[in-house]
């Protein structure tokens, strides 16, 4: 079964696989890109890396939370396709109903995280879940034209059965003290890649990121944005934040693009020189 389970705090956290590994061409997705720099990181993390540092291991996770009451889904992943859906396969083999998944929380408005909210004929998947998006996301996904069609068919249906939670998010800087939106859970404002990016604060232990990263080398490199990035300026800041946060705090960070499972922390070197470290 791809995926890979770990303990935070009151939570047991599954990372599950949803999109098998391929390789993405570097220069393409990350324009200002170093090659020579990225041979030395390849070296560090080979397996981040395909035969050379011009192609990078690509893939995705999602992300369950639980724990003696509730079952909480980090995004829903890609639609179901005519081939199957992963997820469903992966939630039926930890024993997991549709029904029993009782939150889900949405880190941003991208088909890969939310096209699973609902099924082939438009049901809502989860239909005993309170499903829980950020304010300015949902704000922005709502008068986005270009995923207009995806705002009606994805979060509709959930705002008409009474099942979506419009939550503040809460900076960064501060994080600590800020409110909890469930127990153990913080809704963390991480924008850039899109305006109203959401990550999830578990227990103070880990950060569920909201695409804050797509490739290991940006925990060395936080100022290479990807192409897909919304705002480049934005991401890398926050990208930086987000680093320089979870080395301070000790925090495990899930990156869904990250092969095997996106699950690793960052370490600091005696220079300052940050880079990732598998769990
Ligand atoms: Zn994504």
């Amino acid at each position: 079964m791809p995926l890979q389970t770990i303990t935070v705090g009151q939570f047991e956290l599954t990372s599950i696989a949803v999109q098998p590994e391929s390789l993405r061409p570097v220069q393409q997705f990350f324009p200002s890109a170093d090659l020579n720099a990225l041979e030395t990181i390849r070296a560090e993390l080979p397996e981040m890396f395909g035969a050379s540092a011009s192609e990078l291991r690509f893939s995705q996770s999602l992300c369950v939370l639980r724990d003696s009451s509730d079952v909480t889904l980090v995004d829903a992943g890609l639609p179901a396709t005519p081939e199957g859906w992963p997820l469903l396969n992966e939630l039926t083999e930890l024993g997991i109903a549709l029904t029993a998944v009782t939150r889900v929380f949405i880190t941003h408005r991208d088909a890969d995280h939310i096209g699973g909210l609902v099924d082939a004929s438009g049901a809502i998947t989860f239909p005993k879940a309170q499903h829980f998006i950020g304010s300015l996301e949902y704000a922005d996904f709502q008068r986005d034209a270009a995923r207009r069609e995806w705002f009606t068919k994805c979060v509709t249906p959930l705002e008409q059965a009474g099942l979506l939670t419009v939550i503040e998010a809460q900076p960064l800087k501060g994080i600590v003290g800020a409110p909890e939106f469930a127990p153990g859970l913080k809704a963390v404002f991480t924008p850039g890649h899109r305006s109203g990016a959401t990550s999830l604060l578990v227990g103070n232990a880990a950060l569920l990121t909201a695409d804050v990263l797509h490739a290991a080398f940006q925990v060395t490199q936080p100022e290479v944005s990807i192409m897909f990035d919304a705002d480049p300026v934005l991401a890398a800041l926050t990208r930086a934040a987000v680093i320089a946060a979870a080395a301070a705090h000790g925090w495990v960070l899930h990156v869904p693009h990250l092969p095997p499972f996106g699950l690793g922390r960052v370490v600091r070197d005696a220079a300052g020189r940050s880079s990732w470290l598998l769990v």
